[in-house]
């Protein structure tokens, strides 16, 4: 709590620049603005950013023979060295008073994505959940990046969030894994909280997560969702796509 209190009084700095802030901010404006953005043309499915004109014979060589449980994909930022910075700095460094900052970079992909207003259009909005870890690593970390993440959207936004997952089993770490392996690592991993179960059923759902990598954490994550929360649709939103 104290911790917390003093993550709130400390960022007097910008994170990337060190210049002096105002307002509560995690990053000035001008390096906020520099953060390299997902624009199009995309993978549709996976959030993927490529050159040139995508049209509808493009196949995502990410996507290509697998399937993916969600209904879409999409990340705020692209991978570079200021944005894998703050991502380690909110992860590892439990800098978590980055996460309105970077959250407001989530909303303006949410904003600019049509797909999100389609979810929304829901006779009920859709419920923001996120990635949980197992409780020996938030325990380590003292928090959990994407619960942060997902606060703060909700607050932007004004959208339910719910803690409608939890990790039921450790896994090892999955950096150096592949797509196959990491989806046999993550088998059984994840469960629907009991308290949750009620509120899922029928409800699009906006899942949340720091890095969207090959996707298996957000497939499995989505097929426990749907098949034992009942959930209607699915989406994936992360702040980079890794
Ligand atoms: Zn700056
Ligand atoms: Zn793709």
């Amino acid at each position: 709590m104290i911790a917390r209190i003093l993550d709130l009084l400390y960022p007097a700095l910008c994170e990337l620049c060190q210049k002096t802030l105002k307002n509560g901010q995690a990053l000035c404006p001008s390096c906020s603005l520099k953060l390299p953005r997902i624009q199009e043309p995309f993978c549709k499915n996976c959030g993927e950013m490529f050159e040139g004109n995508i049209n509808d014979d493009f196949h995502c060589p990410n996507c290509l023979g697998s399937t993916h449980d969600f209904h879409f994909a999409r990340a705020a930022l692209k991978g570079n060295g200021s944005t894998f910075h703050l991502v380690h700095q909110l992860k590892y460094r439990r800098r978590f008073f980055l996460a309105p900052d970077l959250a407001l970079l989530m909303d303006e992909a949410m904003e600019e994505d049509p797909r999100f207003a389609e979810l929304a259009a829901h006779s009920d909005p859709p419920i923001l959940v996120s990635v949980p870890l197992h409780w020996k690593r938030q325990q380590s970390r003292q928090g959990n990046q994407a619960d942060e993440l997902a606060r703060a959207i909700a607050k932007i936004r004004d959208l339910p969030y719910l803690k409608a997952l939890k990790r039921s089993r450790a896994t090892q770490t999955q950096t150096k894994l592949n797509r196959k392996r990491r989806l046999s690592n993550l088998r059984g991993a994840f469960q629907i909280r009991h308290k949750a179960l009620p509120q899922l059923r029928g409800r699009n759902i906006i899942l949340i997560d720091d890095v969207f990598t090959t996707g298996a954490t957000a497939h499995e994550c989505t097929r426990i969702l749907k098949h034992e929360g009942k959930a209607s649709k699915v989406a994936i939103l992360s702040l980079l796509r890794g």
